[in-house]
């Protein structure tokens, strides 16, 4: 356990364990660790369902006890980031499988990249251009390590990768004759495809993308060479995937958490995504209520993100996010129910951008603060 004491609550930290949920300072972010704890086992059963591995996507919660938590008891193979200093932040904390599912072009950025498999962690990284390998290969020769790397497809969602399968072959011929380089594989995600609301448009987005992974691999098939990993993936479209015969490794981010967007996000039968609950929640007091119909809360935008829509407020349907600015939120309340200093619980709109403005996650059960843990990769974009 660890040692809260040279935090001042209210100041460094939103609360400490054994307080009531009453007594956290706001705007704070809970996790709901029941909640949390079913979302954990439930990718762990699907993964088993399906048969295919999953490298947690940490870009989303940047905690190293997260990832931690989803290695040991949900089943993750490894870890995915976005960044050299996320990547950085999860090897110096002993997480010792980490893909940087992500270009990386800049020298400095690479020769960090480079040094890292020292650290004790297999370090992998995608690439979309032959240029990159060679820097890649020149800064591990430098640190006498050595990278694994993946080819990046564009399977469809328009932003990093190759367009055809000739592409990634000529890649994956010049990894594997690259010294300090070893090829690992594809890296084919959909992103576009995650948020698609409706089922008929995402299974049309992932057929096109298992069709084009698919074509990649049998090339590269042709051509004696295996793919250790074809990964990919997101909450919204890991069925696909996982069942697609193509892929073997997901890289799911969300559903550990999940948001109010992707509570939009409808299966076949068009109910909600089944599989997850709602485990993340920012906890928000009232303010002001001077203006008839309305109340303020101390949750603006410093708190969360709207980027993909506005927040609901957990089991009061009465009440509607109005308008967000830095530091208040305005809901309607028609009623005139809320007093100050009530509370309630938002369910951000999205949640990967809105744990980046967090220091804490304040874990809860039972009304009672469990465990704090730290956003240890907050602001490492770099
Ligand atoms: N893989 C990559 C490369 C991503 O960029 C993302 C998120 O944008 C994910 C996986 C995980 O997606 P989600 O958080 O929607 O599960
Ligand atoms: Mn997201």
């Amino acid at each position: 356990t660890k040692d809260f004491s040279k935090y001042a609550p209210g100041y460094d930290i939103p609360a400490l364990p054994g307080m009531r949920l009453e007594e956290v300072q706001t705007p704070a972010l809970i996790i709901d660790l029941d909640a949390f704890d079913h979302n954990l086992v439930k990718m762990r059963d699907e993964i088993t369902h399906y048969g295919v591995r999953h490298r947690a996507h940490c870009k989303m919660h940047k905690s190293a006890d997260i990832a931690q938590l989803q290695i040991n008891s949900g089943g993750a193979c490894g870890v995915c980031c976005q960044k050299v200093s996320e990547a950085e932040a999860l090897a110096r904390a002993g997480i010792a499988d980490i893909l940087v599912s992500n270009e990386v072009c800049d020298p400095n950025k690479i020769d960090r990249l480079a040094q890292l498999p020292k650290l004790g962690a297999r370090i992998l990284v995608c690439t979309d251009d032959l240029s990159n390998i060679a820097e890649l290969s020149r800064a591990a020769a430098r640190h006498n390590t050595e990278l694994e790397v993946l080819v990046e497809l564009d399977c469809g969602g328009g932003r990093c990768g190759v367009t055809d399968s000739a592409a990634a072959l000529e890649l994956a011929q010049a990894i594997l004759t690259t010294p300090h380089l070893r090829f690992a594989g594809l890296q084919s995600y959909q992103g576009s495809a995650q948020h698609a609301y409706e089922y008929a448009q995402r299974k049309a987005l992932l057929d096109t993308a298992i069709t084009i992974t698919k074509d990649a691999v049998d090339l590269l098939a042709s051509h004696d060479i295996t793919c250790e990993i074809v990964g990919g993936a997101g909450t919204g479209s890991y069925p696909f995937e996982a069942a697609s015969g193509v892929f073997n490794e997901l890289q799911c981010g969300s559903y550990l958490f999940m948001d109010a967007d992707y509570r939009k996000v409808k299966t076949k039968e068009g109910a909600h995504l089944p599989a997850f609950k709602h485990a993340l929640f920012l906890l928000t007091s009232i303010m002001s209520i001077d203006i008839d119909g309305q109340a303020v809360c101390d949750a603006g935008l410093k708190a969360h993100s709207i980027d993909s829509g506005l927040p609901t407020v957990l089991d009061r349907p009465d009440l509607q996010s109005l308008v967000f600015s830095d530091e208040h939120g305005v809901l309607k309340d028609r009623a005139n129910s809320l007093k100050l200093n009530d509370r309630l619980l938002l369910i951000p709109g999205h949640c990967d951008p809105t744990c980046n403005l967090h220091d804490w996650y304040v874990g809860l059960r039972n009304g009672f603060v469990e465990t704090l843990w730290p956003v240890t990769a907050r602001g490492k974009f770099y």
